[in-house]
């Protein structure tokens, strides 16, 4: 095969349709009623609602808006939370495991609402999703818990045997699977360039390639000191999730950027399409390191994402593993070249859970694991009613105490390559119980 490095571009595939667009820097307010750090969908979501409540609010990024994970990502509106009900209830008691579930279900609906409500034009298809079990005892699960989705959350969802698997995705790899038709998938790129749109239409003023360096607590609410000068703020948001540098050396304790890395296909041939992604659906597997695949909003490629598993720039092996994996479910695909390949942080707290809390004053919003197309809109609506004195009215399953710091941990993940190979192994066992090497 040819040098990938040949013809591989590093951007987002959804840069292509929806680039990164950089706004005009405009001067630093004195005083603001809120100071946002991070702009991507959690910060512009939590932006929004306080402009339309009467405050005044600036919004910081270090980088330019949407450069973190909010334009990188699959755009699945998967909104998993990543423990079972029985794991949550039994960490965080049943009455929270159940209103975090009915929580998960209000969040995709605020997404959707939203799309509509506001007039976003991001590709946005309802597709449902597929998730494919790899050994038996995984699909006896995801039968199980679709069973349950449709019985006390009302969500079309239903478990698919292997002898049907192909109605949805064309590949004998997985043993069935199950079908949760809330899910579906848009373009996360285009999806950001809307909010920010109509952030700004409301009035919401952000400051691009402008850091947050300290915030500290003065007599009259904060002050924010940035690299283009200092302001003073009443209340302050911190919705920097994956992209935490070390200005917040606090909540980098608690918080593992994990790299997720995503390769496109080169334009498919329709016919083919129709027989590997038939229902255009977005898939997913039950492996703990699982792959999560959709087609581009035209239909025409496949895009195939995963864990990286590096923290430096050469994408040859990370490419290669997520490539290798492609193929075992494709087999057709093996002479299809690629044309993208890129990477963003996820952010992940110790015990998997988002988060929505407040800390000397301030309110995070933070750890989406992976699922913050749902997530981030959502708890960035819900820290800004945290805000405006509304959170009683809709108290948030989410909102509890912060997450605990990690042991031995400052930011900077040493410990991923262990739990790496753990997980892998983990994995291994998982498919050989299926009897495959
Ligand atoms: C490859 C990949 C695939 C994914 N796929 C999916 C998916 O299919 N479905 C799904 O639901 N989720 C997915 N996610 C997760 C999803 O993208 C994120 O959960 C979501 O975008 C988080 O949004 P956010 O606004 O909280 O954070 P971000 O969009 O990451 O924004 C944080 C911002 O904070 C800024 N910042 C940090 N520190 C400072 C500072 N000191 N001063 C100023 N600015 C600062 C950063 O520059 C950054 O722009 C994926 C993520 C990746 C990376």
């Amino acid at each position: 095969m040819s040098d990938p490095r040949a013809t591989l571009k590093t951007s987002p595939y959804w840069w292509e349709t929806a680039p990164i667009r950089p706004l005009d820097q405009t001067p630093l307010e004195k005083t603001v009623d809120v100071a946002i750090v991070g702009a991507g969908y959690t910060g512009l979501t939590a932006a929004l609602t306080l402009v339309r409540a009467g405050r005044s609010v600036a919004v910081f990024d270090r980088q330019h808006p949407g450069e973190g994970a909010s334009t990188r990502n699959g755009g699945i509106t998967s909104g998993n939370i990543r423990l079972g009900y029985q794991e949550l209830a039994r960490r965080f008691g049943e009455k929270r495991a159940i209103a975090i579930e009915a929580e998960s279900k209000a969040a995709r609906e605020h997404l959707y609402r939203m799309l509509a409500e506001e007039g976003m034009d991001c590709e946005f298809q309802q597709t449902g999703r597929f998730s494919g079990a790899v050994n038996a005892q995984d699909y006896d699960s995801l039968a199980r818990e679709a069973e349950k989705l449709h019985r006390t959350l009302g969500i079309e969802a239903y478990a698919v045997p292997q002898s049907e698997q192909r109605q949805y995705v064309g590949t004998d790899f997985f043993r069935g699977g199950s079908v949760r038709m809330d899910v579906g998938g848009l373009q996360p790129a285009r999806f950001f360039a809307e909010l920010l749109r109509v952030a700004q239409a409301a009035g919401v003023v952000i400051h691009s390639e402008t850091g947050v360096e300290t915030i500290d607590q003065d007599p009259t609410g904060f002050k924010v000191k940035t690299t283009r000068g200092t302001l003073s703020a009443r209340q302050v948001i911190i919705s920097t999730n994956g992209y935490t540098d070390r200005s917040d050396p606090w909540l980098r304790r608690r918080l593992v950027p994990v790299r997720s890395r995503i390769i496109a296909t080169e334009e498919i041939s329709s016919n083919l399409m129709n027989t590997l992604m038939p229902r255009q659906m977005m898939t997913s597997d039950t492996r703990i390191l699982g792959f999560y695949f959709r087609p581009s909003p035209d239909g025409k490629r496949i895009l195939f994402g995963g864990r990286d598993g590096t923290y430096h720039d050469d994408y040859t092996k990370p490419v290669a593993y997520l490539r290798e994996n492609l193929n075992a479910l494709f087999p057709e695909l093996e002479q299809t070249g690629l044309t993208h390949t890129w990477f963003g942080n996820v952010a992940m707290h110790r015990d998997m859970i988002p988060r929505i809390f407040s800390r000397n004053g301030m309110v995070y919003a933070t750890g989406f694991c992976g699922s913050g197309v749902v997530w981030a809109p959502w708890m960035g609506r819900k820290a800004a009613q945290k805000i405006l004195g509304q959170a009683d009215e809709a108290p948030s399953a989410f909102d509890f105490r912060p997450p605990r710091a990690i042991p031995l941990y400052g930011g900077k993940p040493w410990f991923m390559p262990f739990f790496m190979s753990k997980f892998r192994m983990q994995d291994r066992i998982k498919m050989r119980r299926d009897g495959r090497t």
